[in-house]
């Protein structure tokens, strides 16, 4: 199979996890922003990890080095298009980019400029490359229920312009999703589209309240759901969608090794698993090399490539005639 060729949907992909580590060398420099360094083969070591087991904390701290040149229209817009450019050279076809605005603001710029600054960079980059493209904008655990609720309201205002859904991020570990209730209750009463990140650290029980309470119909991770089989019956029977990251998983030491990661059993227990890259810039991977590990490791058949495809194509929060076009065309998908 050439993974590379073949064309493919990222669900869970993080707009400041994709940065490109020149990009981050040569925005800090325009912008006077202080970096560890400027040149980019030595901020690598700063901001990507390697394959080695960390935490999840870790994970997030690498994020930190950059973080202050998030706020500025010109880093999101030009950070979007140029995620459009790197998805298009991997064939994704179409992906669902997430950011929190409340961790992009500054007292001269809201969390609505980096909205509006990343929506004028995906529509740009679309039309440039060819791809599609839908927003996802995250909640997080560590920012206040206003500036959540705040994002629900904005993720509303948008929702024509580019924005599909509404996602909880941050470290699941540290802070419980309850606060946040209220962010939740509101995007359902809009009817806007719910992923959270749940799963990812040892708690089942944050999977059954992310799907049960909020009304998650997918979950970023999900990973120990494998702990309650119980549990995997019920999502499995609501049709709940796991984006799952491999490599992610494992430089957070959410698994020890790939061969420990419950992949496997969820495809075998016929659960909806998508294969996602979660933050490519920090991993330093890309989609095709995420379907590669997993070919390789879990030994994957063409039907079970085209399965995760199709399931990711019929759980886009996209419209209806976009889920319609992908479903068509990964059903008929030929492998080279
Ligand atoms: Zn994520």
């Amino acid at each position: 199979m050439n993974l590379k060729a073949l064309p493919k949907i990222d669900l869970h992909l993080h707009l400041d996890g994709a940065i490109r580590v020149a990009t981050i060398a040569e925005l800090g420099e325009e912008l006077g922003i202080r970096l560890p360094t400027y040149d980019a083969k030595e901020l690598a070591k700063f901001v990507q990890v390697d394959r080695d087991c960390r935490s999840l904390t870790d994970f997030l701290k690498r994020f930190e080095v950059f973080y202050p040149i998030l706020p500025f229209a010109q880093t999101q817009e030009r950070i979007a298009y140029e995620l459009c450019e790197d998805c298009a050279r991997d064939n994704v076809i179409y992906f669902e980019a997430r950011f929190a605005p409340a961790l992009c603001t500054s007292p001269k710029f809201t969390m609505e400029d980096a909205i509006v600054a990343a929506l004028e960079g995906f529509r740009r980059g679309q039309r440039d490359f060819g791809v599609r493209c839908g927003t996802i904008l995250c909640c997080y655990r560590s920012v206040s229920v206003r500036e959540n609720v705040e994002t629900v309201k904005l993720a509303h205002k948008y929702r024509g312009q580019g924005v599909v859904g509404i996602d909880l991020a941050g470290d699941e570990n540290k802070f419980p999703a309850a606060p946040h209730a209220e962010a939740f209750a509101l995007a359902r009463k809009l009817e806007i589209p719910i992923t959270i990140h749940a799963g990812e650290g040892n708690s089942p029980e944050n999977i059954r309240e992310a799907v049960f309470t909020h009304g998650a119909t997918r979950i970023g991770h999900g990973v120990s759901l494998q702990h309650d089989p119980e549990l995997l019956k019920a999502v499995r029977d609501r049709g709940t969608v796991f984006e799952i990251c491999l490599t992610s998983n494992l430089q957070t030491c959410t698994v020890p090794s790939v061969q420990a990661h419950p992949f496997r059993k969820f495809l075998d227990e016929k659960l909806r698993v998508t294969l996602n890259t979660d933050d490519p810039a920090i991993s330093n991977i890309t989609l095709t090399d995420e379907f590669e590990l997993a070919v390789r490791e879990f030994r994957l058949k063409p039907a079970e490539v085209r399965g995760l495809l199709l399931n990711a194509a019929q759980a886009v929060f996209g419209e209806v005639s976009l889920q319609r076009d992908l479903t068509e065309r990964f059903t008929h998908l030929k492998f080279g």
